[in-house]
């Protein structure tokens, strides 16, 4: 971060790129999971082995209620207010979230398989003491179907440990079952891949099969590739080359040495 500071780059964190959509020639129009939206000459992918994705529960059908009431993350607590919500897991995520909901949501169920957690025991105290004021409840089970509209859940199917099963009427479902590492969106934007998981770069400029989208550092392929830090840096000086011609196709570029640029460690506050 020291080094990059001189250089003033923006940072967007905790989110991540959904879609890429090509509106020129090359331009592109970028967009990231909290709806930003970003318009843009060149893009370089760096996205190494990919994104944590959260692990779906095997439950049928749960892909038609995604996003619109089953949810994998919170990001904003208040489109629970007033709703039923059942929270499922035994982990960190279920327990914060089933505290900090609790005095959001009209109620709260909180399921887990067992009864053991692995969640701290401060937290798990915690969700105990709100069960034996009556506040919350707590259920052991697994959601073997879910019931509903449109994509708007109206009640979870629970399959006790007993075999026997029950229902539970609610408005949202938070299933936290643990993060994977996966490729993610990378994969839906229409770029050349080599076993589907890295995407075929020229190894002259690191420009991927769509010209202005450019891949460095673990995510990319190319004959005689190494998955190190130094190799990503390389990759990255040579991807700048040809993106300038892009971004400022007038501009002449300089080539420099900080060794011997006064006005390089000028910038660098080294001079
Ligand atoms: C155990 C281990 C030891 C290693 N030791 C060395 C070593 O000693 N020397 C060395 O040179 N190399 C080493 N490496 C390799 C080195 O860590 C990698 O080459 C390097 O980290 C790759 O950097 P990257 O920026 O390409 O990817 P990453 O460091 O994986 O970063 C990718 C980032 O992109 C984000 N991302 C993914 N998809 C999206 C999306 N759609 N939107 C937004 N963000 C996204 C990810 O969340 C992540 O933060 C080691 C690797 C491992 C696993």
């Amino acid at each position: 971060m020291a080094q990059i500071k001189p250089f003033a780059a923006t940072f967007h964190l905790q989110e991540m790129v959904q879609t890429i959509e090509k509106i020129g020639g090359p331009s592109f129009r970028v967009t990231t999971d909290r709806g930003k939206v970003f318009e843009v000459k060149v893009i370089v992918v760096a996205a190494g082995g990919g994104s944590f994705q959260p692990k779906r529960p095997p439950i049928p059908g749960i892909e038609a209620y995604e996003s619109k009431s089953v949810h994998y993350s919170v990001r904003q607590m208040d489109i629970f207010r007033d709703r039923r919500i059942l929270i499922v897991g035994g982990g960190d995520s279920a327990l914060d979230w089933t505290l900090n909901l609790a005095p959001v949501a009209a109620h709260v169920t909180l399921l887990h398989r067992r009864s053991e957690f692995r969640a701290a025991p401060a937290s798990v105290n915690k969700m105990m003491a709100l069960v034996g004021e009556g506040r919350i409840d707590f259920v052991l089970g697994q959601v073997s179907a879910l019931q509903g509209k449109d994509g708007q859940i109206a009640k979870a199917i629970v399959k006790r440990n007993d075999g026997s099963n029950f229902e539970i009427a609610c408005d949202a479902l938070l299933p936290f079952f643990g993060l994977t590492m996966k490729l993610g969106p990378v994969a839906d934007w229409n770029l050349k891949m080599q076993d589907e998981e890295y995407i075929v770069v020229d190894p002259a400029t690191f420009e991927s099969s769509v010209p202005g989208i450019f891949a460095i550092g673990d995510i990319n392929w190319y004959p005689g590739k190494l998955k190190l830090i130094l190799c990503g840096f390389h990759e990255a000086a040579l991807m700048a080359q040809k993106a300038h011609r892009y971004v400022f196709p007038d501009k002449r570029l300089v080539f420099q040495y900080t060794t011997s640029s006064t006005s390089l460690q000028k910038k660098l506050g080294v001079a």
